[in-house]
Formats: structure tokens, C-alpha cells, sequence
């Protein structure tokens, strides 16, 4: 039978925004894949790109040109809803700012992924022990508001996290927390990979955290470059 295609796998892809004079080519000719369960960070400088890319690979955007297969299938030629329900189902997000609504609790928020997806009964199980996983036991209750910028962002990892996703994707997720928070939400990410399985794709600036990530890739000149 056939061999099993990577999780994720990136064939000459380009992204252009539309611009005047000339649109802005920001990703070019970019070729990658991932295989699953595995580890990259990615760095580069503000503007190279790094967003850009991660929006492609969660289905979030499409390419200019070039194709992107999620486990073998190619999302060119997926539905909205199929591509929905990769997003919601195989992909988990983490953001710099967190996007927890403010109105719901912490164990509220971890669920709310799962209203989309009428996952499995037990997750209401699984985000109390998320969120215990995360040191915010004592916090299940509490609203954004209440938690401090790392309570908050671990919150936000553990709603990624719900669906058990194959794929999780970190956009500058310590980007705006302080040395401590990061360290320790860093530590946690790292925890979690190895316990969960998933394959991580995560944008940092900052270089201790990307080297706890295994591989680092550079994005230059609209490709990734790996690092040595
Ligand atoms: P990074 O995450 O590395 O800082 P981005 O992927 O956010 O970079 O942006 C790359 C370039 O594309 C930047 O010059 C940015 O201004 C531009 N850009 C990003 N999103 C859009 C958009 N929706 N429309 C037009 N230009 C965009
Ligand atoms: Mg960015």
C-alpha cells in the first residue's frame, strides 16, 4: 500500500496581496512539509511573512499559487466545510493575543471549539484536565478578565488543544508575555507535544524558544530556509 503522505506539505506555493504599483509577493516558490508528530519553529523578522504562512497552512487563507495538502488531500479542492472541519477538527491555533471571549469562563472558553465540531462526550472531561494540565485547576471559572496575560494565553492553548488536533499552530504565542510567563508557557507547549503527539509549527522571536522546537527555519526571501 501507499507510504503515509506527511501531515502537512507545502508545493511551490506563492502569496501575493494586492498592492500599488505591483502586489506584494511575500511568500515565493515554497516548498516544505512536516511529518507528523513533528517539530519546527519558525523565525524571521517583522513583515517576512511568518503570519502569512501559518494562515495558509490552517486553511485560513489560500495561495496565490501552488498547492498545500492536509494528510495527502489537497485543500484546493476541498469544500468550505471540509475545510472547516480541518480547521476545526485537525488544527489547533494559538495567537500572540489570545481571542478569549470575555464573557465566558475559562472552562467555557476551552469548550467552545467543541460546540462546532459535536465532538466527543467526554470533553467537558478533557478541558477540566487540560486546564489542570495547565495549572488553572483553580481557574476553570474564572472569566479572561480575572486571569493574567500567561493565565490567559494557557487558556488559549488548552482551548487549541480540545479537539486533539494533529497540527498545532503557535503564532508568537509568548509574544506578549514576560520572561517568566514565556519560559513557562514554552515549557508547557514542550510538555504537551510530547504528550499529545501533535506536530507543532510555531513563530517566535525569540531564539530559546525556538531551539526547544526542534528544527528552525528561517523565513527569507518568501521561503524557509532551515537554520544549522
Ligand atoms: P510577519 O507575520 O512575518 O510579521 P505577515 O505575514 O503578517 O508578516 O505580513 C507579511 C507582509 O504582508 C507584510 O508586509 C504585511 O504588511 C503584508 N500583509 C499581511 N497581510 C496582508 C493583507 N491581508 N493584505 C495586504 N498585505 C498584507
Ligand atoms: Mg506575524
Amino acid at each position: 500500500m501507499s507510504e503515509t503522505p506527511p501531515l502537512i506539505e507545502l508545493r511551490k506555493v506563492a502569496k501575493e496581496y494586492p498592492g500599488a504599483p505591483a502586489p506584494l509577493c511575500v511568500l515565493k516558490d515554497l516548498d516544505f512539509h512536516l511529518e507528523a508528530g513533528t517539530c519546527i519553529a519558525v523565525v524571521g523578522p517583522s513583515g517576512c511573512g511568518k503570519s502569512t504562512l501559518l494562515n495558509l497552512m490552517g486553511a485560513l487563507d489560500r495561495p496565490t499559487s501552488g498547492d498545500i495538502f492536509f494528510a495527502g488531500r489537497n485543500m484546493a479542492v476541498l469544500s468550505e466545510n471540509e475545510l472547516a472541519r480541518i480547521r476545526n477538527r485537525d488544527i489547533g491555533f494559538v495567537f500572540q493575543l489570545h481571542h478569549l471571549l470575555p464573557q465566558y469562563t475559562a472552562l467555557e472558553n476551552v469548550l467552545i471549539p467543541v460546540l462546532a465540531s459535536h465532538a466527543a462526550a467526554d470533553a467537558h472531561g478533557r478541558a477540566v484536565a487540560l486546564l489542570a494540565r495547565m495549572g488553572l485547576a483553580d481557574k476553570a471559572d474564572a472569566r479572561p478578565g480575572q486571569l493574567s496575560g500567561g493565565e490567559r494565553q494557557r487558556v488559549a492553548v488548552a482551548r487549541a488543544l480540545i479537539n486533539r488536533p494533529r497540527l498545532l499552530l503557535a503564532d508568537e504565542p509568548t509574544g506578549s508575555l514576560n520572561e517568566a510567563a514565556a519560559q513557562q508557557l514554552a515549557d508547557l507547549l514542550c510538555e504537551l507535544q510530547r504528550e499529545e503527539g501533535m506536530a507543532v509549527v510555531i513563530v517566535t522571536h525569540a531564539p530559546a524558544i525556538a531551539a526547544r522546537f526542534g528544527k528552525i527555519f528561517e523565513l527569507h526571501g518568501g521561503r524557509l530556509v532551515p537554520q544549522d
